[in-house]
């Protein structure tokens, strides 16, 4: 079996004889250490640091004072730093090689944003500096702004929600309190479609209402009978993602927004893949209410480990009045933040956050959006598009399309058809990516496509490396319809660690370590 394509030695967990059935003896690996978790390093009975003893006033600290050693590891600055970089080379990053991930995007951050996000006038700023001190800070979320209503040709955006899921429920609510101040209570449901990430659904139930499926066409789209019949006067709002999770535009996109309308109800889109449209398409032409921008999906930043991430909402007339606090205005002694749901946001229902949202990724998008320009942003989207169906027609020859029938937007869709009788899952396919060096795609998702393999390359994929990639996927494939099951079912091999209760790990995280019998000392924190 190869090495990983960008040339990362990585250790098998049993320690598996290499091709010729060489083997180490420490378990490392090329330059590679083994590595132990840094309570398991040794240290015990020394420390890393040499300071002063506390001069303490314990009568302060009642029965709090520390009755034993800290327990903390004790290595010293070297030890600790290499501890953490031998961890960091075991891992995989989005500045290391393509990795396939679909409805995530961003697949490189340029490092002139990360250049400008860390400027000390935007970097170290208070968040309760006085607006005079922070107008340079102002202006750019201003600028910010202005460039987010003019890509989606809404009049209105909310910046501060954090995240996708932050901006969701910022719409709902904005969306509630329309209904609300129309007097009209009695709406109950959103509908969501089948297609949907997780979040829609959940989004909706948090926010007290419940959730009707409406059914997929066979080709992939929003089913217009079924979304007619299930709207109704009890309707809030409907939440469609565009192009939706399958990689998909919606084509009947004007006419769901008509018939939601008509109903009473409010059109929310997921925008969580307008990285595919950007340019080329205004949410706001097509009849959106609210749409959800993930700024670290479609203007870089990076994201990934839970965050930060930034998910500011753009809100159509119906909706601007009820916006949350705050946001930036023009003020006869410069620029001021609307902080308080009075005057002229006397119907805002209130605020996502503490502040005013993410400051880092508000810099980080705005030097995206200037260094592309408004024709940077539009082949942006074109070139992912390109990319996406390049992968597509590929790999059409080994892998079963779940849409075969014209081309996809951002991301190619697979379903397992073509794995049949081979005895290899998904999940096997896609743990034998890990050995070739090559991150697995988004499997699984979404869940109307059995076994779906969803991957997105994004524009700053080259052909050689689409090549690259496609190559290994074919014959990966080719060996799966070989016979060569265990190769899959083993899969990876080649990883630091194998296959992990991934379930088990998410359920029930063992977040710490406690030392083995006669072991000493027991960190104090344990559990
Ligand atoms: C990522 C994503 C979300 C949620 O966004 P977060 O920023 O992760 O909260 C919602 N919908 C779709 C389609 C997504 O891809």
């Amino acid at each position: 079996m190869t090495m990983q394509n960008v040339g990362r030695p990585t250790r098998p967990e049993d320690a598996q004889p290499l091709d010729g059935g060489f083997a180490s003896l420490t378990g490392g690996r090329g330059l590679l250490q083994d590595e132990a978790l840094i309570f398991e390093r040794d240290g015990w009975n020394k420390t890393g640091v040499d300071l002063p003893e506390a001069e303490l006033d314990a009568s302060d600290l009642g029965d709090l004072v520390r009755q034993a050693p800290i327990g903390l590891p004790g290595l010293s600055e070297p030890e600790a730093m290499r501890h953490y970089v031998r961890l960091s080379q075991k891992n995989h990053a989005i500045d290391l090689a393509l990795y396939p991930l679909g409805s995530c995007t961003m697949k490189h951050n340029p490092r002139l944003n990360e250049k400008m996000a860390r400027l000390p006038g935007f970097a170290d700023l208070h968040p309760l500096a006085p607006g005079a001190t922070v107008q340079g800070a102002l202006a750019l979320m201003d600028r910010l702004a202005h460039w987010l209503k003019t890509l989606t040709g809404m009049p209105a955006v909310a910046l501060s929600p954090k995240a996708g899921a932050h901006g969701e429920l910022c719409g709902l609510l904005a969306i509630r309190a329309a209904h609300e101040a129309r007097g009209d209570a009695a709406r109950r449901r959103v509908l969501v479609p089948t297609s949907a990430h997780g979040t829609n659904p959940a989004t909706a139930a948090f926010v007290g209402y419940s959730v009707t499926e409406i059914a997929q066409t066979e080709d992939g789209r929003v089913d217009l009978a079924d979304l007619a019949a299930k709207l109704g006067p009890d309707v809030a709002a409907i939440m469609v993602t565009n192009p939706n999770t399958c990689g998909l535009f919606e084509r009947d996109i004007i006419e769901i927004a008509r018939l939601t309308h008509e109903a009473g109800a409010y059109f929310y889109c997921d925008g969580a893949n307008f990285n595919a449209i950007v340019g080329r398409v205004r949410p706001g032409d097509l009849g959106v209410d609210a749409m959800h921008i993930n700024l670290h999906k479609t203007f870089s930043t990076p994201h990934g480990g839970g965050g930060p991430g930034a998910g500011p909402v753009v809100l159509s007339e119906a909706l601007a009045p009820f916006a949350p606090a705050p946001w930036v205005v023009h003020g006869s002694d410069g620029l001021r933040l609307v902080e308080e749901t009075v005057a002229e946001a006397a119907q805002g229902f209130g605020r996502m956050s503490a502040f005013h949202g993410q400051m880092g990724m508000f810099v980080r998008a705005y030097a995206y959006m200037r260094s592309h320009g408004s024709d940077g942003l539009r082949q942006v989207a074109e070139d992912a598009v390109l990319n996406a169906n390049y992968i597509k027609a590929r790999l059409s020859g080994v892998m079963t399309p779940a849409f075969p029938n014209g081309p996809c937007m951002h991301e190619a869709l697979f379903d397992d058809a073509w794995l049949e009788g081979t005895g290899v899952t998904t999940l096997d396919f896609a743990k034998a990516m890990i050995d070739e060096g090559f991150h697995p795609m988004t499997m699984y998702f979404p869940l109307v496509v059995h076994g779906a393999m969803l991957i997105e390359p994004t524009e700053t994929e080259s052909k050689q490396e689409l090549d690259r990639f496609c190559d290994a996927l074919e014959a990966l494939a080719r060996a799966a319809k070989a016979g060569d099951a265990d190769r899959f079912k083993g899969a990876p091999h080649l990883a630091p660690m194998r296959r992990l209760d991934e379930t088990l790990a998410a359920r029930k995280p063992r977040l710490t370590w406690k030392p083995p019998e006669g072991v000493a000392p027991a960190p104090l924190a344990a559990e």
